[in-house]
């Protein structure tokens, strides 16, 4: 069985807004064995999401529609749906007594607008929410399923585990698909690819699909077979091979960022750290402490972004700065130097760079970065030349700071 998501909401087709309830689902029907062929957003129209659903119907065995279930007039997937299909909406008694009875807890009077939630298409089945008053709908029509849910993820993902999952586990057919995704940092997306096709072109199953975004490459693989175990034994064959050829570039296998893998060492090591930082901002610390439980390895840092900070925060000394200019070896060697002894931190980062878009020279142009890690074992200085947009280089910066991290602890 093959699935179709749609994503209703005009909001969605906006900058500002991403669907990301498909990639839940998504993840959630691979894992039953149900792939997802067709995904679409639409705003919120009658017409559009009609055009959209007879289209879905007319290809796909499960059909998925999340949002627009709301009490107000613009969300009207159930009304389009159910005028699709030719099913009257009728009002369920049980659902509306739910829908009261959340307002009267709440010390509030209900708008009558509210009890059009309470309708569900005739001869479909409704999925209660606990999060909500919007109920999820479950329609068979002509062998098809239609499932409807609530937009907010905080609703959809519950009743999805809750009342979905456990319906379609029992349809579906028995051939799991399984995942793996290798993140790769510090080898170019044309590197990682020259390594590993030669070894994944012979498969089609696993199938390889490699992804690039600042800083970070991921290699997923994605095996369906007729058993969990065959499906695993097919990752692990091709799998491993791809491991040994991106040998210690690969930072994760489970799914976690850099910058947990990197906690996870610090701890391991009983290792602390603190950053100075110039043209990264905290980034590289707001990353760091992203992470819960930081707090055991992380000290503290200091955005030194003028000259003048970078001597009274961190003890840079002017003459260096003056000899040298802040984005120089000696200038991260001192920033990381600084740090480390001012916090008392076991490693100490320092990051100079020139982010762009101006400011940059023929001798240091835009892109350069450069930083430095202190440990008791001394200081390591390394230059790199960031391509990009000012964000792509502080997002590379961070990236590489915490690639140096990794490696000095992991050593
Ligand atoms: P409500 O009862 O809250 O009106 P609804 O089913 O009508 O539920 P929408 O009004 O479509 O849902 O969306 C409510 C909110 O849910 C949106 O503002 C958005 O924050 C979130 N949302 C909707 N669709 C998605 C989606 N596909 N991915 C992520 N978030 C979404």
């Amino acid at each position: 069985m093959d699935a179709e998501i749609i994503a209703v909401g005009s909001e969605l087709l906006t900058p500002q807004n991403t669907d990301t309830n498909s990639l839940f689902l998504t993840e959630k029907l691979n894992h039953l064995g149900i792939l997802v062929r067709f995904k679409s957003i639409v705003g919120d129209s009658r017409d559009d999401l009609s055009l959209v659903l007879r289209t879905a119907l007319s290809r796909s065995q499960l059909i998925i529609l999340t949002g627009g279930l709301g009490p107000t007039d613009d969300d009207l997937t159930r009304d389009a749906v159910a005028e699709l299909l030719g099913r009257p909406l009728h009002e369920v008694p049980e659902v509306r007594k739910g829908i009261e009875e959340r307002y009267s807890r709440l010390g509030r009077a209900m708008p009558e607008n509210n009890l059009r939630q309470a309708q569900v298409p005739e001869g479909a089945e409704w999925l209660e929410n606990r999060n909500g008053t919007a109920p999820g709908i479950w329609i068979k029509d002509r062998g098809a399923i239609l499932v409807l849910l609530p937009g907010p993820p905080r609703e959809l993902e519950p009743m999805f585990n809750a009342a979905c999952v456990p319906r379609l586990a029992r349809m579906a057919s028995d051939a799991p698909i399984r995942t793996r995704i290798y993140k790769v940092v510090g080898l170019p997306e044309s590197e990682v690819d020259s390594l590993i096709a030669p070894l994944y072109r012979p498969y089609t199953n696993p199938a390889t699909t490699i992804l690039a975004a600042s800083g970070s490459i991921e290699v997923h693989l994605r095996a369906r077979a007729a058993t969990e175990a065959e499906a695993e034994a097919l990752l692990a064959e091709l799998g491993d091979k791809i491991e040994l050829a991106l040998g210690d570039h690969v930072y994760s296998t489970k799914g976690e960022s850099l910058e947990e893998v990197v906690g996870m060492y610090l701890v391991m090591r009983q290792k602390t750290v603190a950053v100075a930082e110039s043209c990264t901002g905290g980034l590289l610390a707001e990353r760091l402490t992203r992470v819960p439980g930081s707090s055991s390895y992380f000290l503290g840092g200091a955005v030194c972004y003028t000259n003048e900070m970078k001597t009274r925060w961190v003890g840079v000394s002017a003459e260096l700065i003056q000899t040298h200019g802040a984005v120089s070896k000696p200038v991260a060697q001192a920033l990381a130097e600084g740090v480390r002894a001012r916090a008392g931190a076991s490693i100490g980062v320092g990051i100079t760079g020139i982010a762009g878009p101006t400011g940059g020279t023929d001798t240091k142009p835009v892109g350069l970065v450069i930083i430095g890690l202190a440990d008791e074992r001394g200081t390591q200085v390394r230059e790199f030349h960031f391509p990009g947009t000012r964000d792509r280089v502080r997002l590379w910066a961070s990236q590489m700071a915490l690639e140096m991290i990794r490696r000095r602890i992991r050593d």
